[in-house]
C-alpha cells in the first residue's frame, strides 16, 4: 500500500510516500525569506509554486505512478491559514484525480510518531520543540496528552527572532547553536518555568536589550543553556510524574546538539534512555504525514477541512 503525505503548516512544502509503512522518498523545500519572518501570504506562494515539482520529485524517487497511491495523507494544522489550505488543495485534487483516499493529519502527532519509528522506543516522554510549538507530550489513555508547553511563542520562534536581531537570516537556529560553541560567560537570564509550563517573551525582551552590548557569542551561549535547561527540567519533571524511563526530543529544534547532550545527561542521571532522531525527520517533513496517515487508516473522517488550531489533546489514537 501506498500513503503520500503532503506537510505545509509554515515554512515547509514536503512530499513523502511510504510502502507498508516504510518511507521511500522524502522531498522538502523551505522557504527563506531574505529578511524579516515568515509571512503566511507568502509561505502559501511558496507552496503552489514548488507542489508540482516536489509531487514528481516524489514520485519518481518512489519509482511509482501517481494512480499507485492509495491513500493521501495532509497536515490539517496547527498552522498558517494560507499554508494549509495548499496541503489541503493539493491533497483533494490526487484523490479528485487518482481515486486515493484522503486522511487529515495532526501535524504535532505526526512529529511524535516519526520519532517513535526512528528512535525504536515505544512509550518515551516526548519534547516537541519547532518553531511555532513547545510541548512536553505523553501518552495515555488514548491520547497525547500535554504535560507541559509555553504560553507565549514557540522555542524556535525565540530564536530566530533573536538571531534576526543580531542580525541572522531565517533560520537563525544553527547559527545560533554555531556562534554558542565559542561562548565563554554565562549572562544570567530569566530562568521562567511555572509549573510545567515555560514562557519565552520575557527572554526575548531581556535578550535585545543585550545584543551589542554583549559579545554575540557569548549571548548565544546563555540564551541555549537556560531556554534548554528550562525545556529539559520540564521534561525530566514529566518523566517522574508519568514513570517513563525514555525520551525523544523531536521538531526543528532537534535537530541542536546542545539541546541532545543536555537530555542525555539527565537520562543518564536518573537511569533512563535517550535517543536521537535522524536530522532529516527533526524538521517538517512529508514523510512524517505520510506515515502517521497509514498508521491513522481513518477513511471515515467526518471533518476534512484545516485546523489552524489543531490541538495535539484533542486528537484520539485508535491504533496504538
Ligand atoms: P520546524 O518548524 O519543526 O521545521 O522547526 C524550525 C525551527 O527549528 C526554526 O525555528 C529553526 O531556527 C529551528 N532550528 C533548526 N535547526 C536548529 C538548531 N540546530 N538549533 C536550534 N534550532 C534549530
Ligand atoms: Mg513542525
Amino acid at each position: 500500500m501506498y500513503v503520500l503525505g503532503i506537510e505545509s503548516t509554515a515554512h515547509t512544502f514536503g512530499v513523502g510516500i511510504v510502502k507498508d509503512g516504510e518511507v521511500i522518498a522524502n522531498e522538502r523545500d523551505t522557504l527563506k525569506p531574505a529578511q524579516g519572518g515568515i509571512i503566511p501570504r507568502e509561505a502559501a506562494a511558496h507552496h503552489y509554486r514548488l507542489a508540482p515539482m516536489l509531487l514528481k520529485a516524489a514520485i519518481d524517487k518512489a519509482g511509482i505512478k501517481m494512480k499507485d497511491i492509495d491513500v493521501v495523507g495532509f497536515s490539517q494544522g496547527p498552522g498558517l491559514i494560507p499554508a494549509l489550505k495548499v496541503g489541503y488543495q493539493v491533497a483533494h485534487l490526487i484523490s479528485e484525480k487518482y481515486g486515493a483516499k484522503v486522511v487529515g493529519v495532526n501535524h504535532c502527532i505526526a512529529h511524535l510518531e516519526i520519532a517513535r519509528k526512528y528512535t525504536g522506543l515505544e512509550d518515551p516522554v516526548m519534547l516537541y520543540v519547532s518553531g511555532g510549538n513547545t510541548q512536553v507530550i505523553t501518552y495515555q489513555g488514548g491520547r497525547y496528552l500535554v504535560f507541559g508547553e509555553t504560553q507565549d511563542i514557540g522555542v524556535g520562534n525565540l530564536i530566530d527572532k533573536i538571531g534576526r536581531k543580531m542580525g541572522m537570516p531565517f533560520p537563525a537556529g544553527p547559527k545560533i547553536e554555531n556562534m554558542a560553541r565559542s561562548g565563554r560567560k554565562y549572562i544570567k537570564l530569566p530562568y521562567s518555568i511555572k509549573g510545567m509550563d515555560v514562557s519565552f517573551t520575557g527572554m526575548e525582551t531581556f535578550v535585545s536589550r543585550i545584543i551589542g552590548r554583549e559579545k554575540s557569542e557569548d549571548v548565544s551561549f546563555s540564551l541555549q543553556e537556560t531556554i534548554f535547561a528550562m525545556l529539559i527540567e520540564a521534561s525530566e519533571r514529566a518523566m517522574a510524574y508519568c514513570r517513563k524511563d525514555s525520551l525523544v526530543i523531536t521538531g526543528g529544534v532537534a535537530a541542536n546538539s546542545r539541546l541532545n547532550d543536555m537530555g542525555e545527561v539527565m537520562c543518564r542521571e536518573r537511569g533512563a534512555v535517550s535517543k536521537r532522531i535522524p536530522l532529516e525527520y527533526a524538521g517538517d517533513n512529508g514523510a512524517m504525514i505520510a506515515y502517521t496517515a497509514y498508521l491513522m487508516k481513518d477513511y471515515r473522517q467526518r471533518d476534512l477541512t484545516i485546523k489552524p488550531r489543531y490541538r495535539t489533546d484533542t486528537v484520539e489514537i485508535k491504533y496504538r
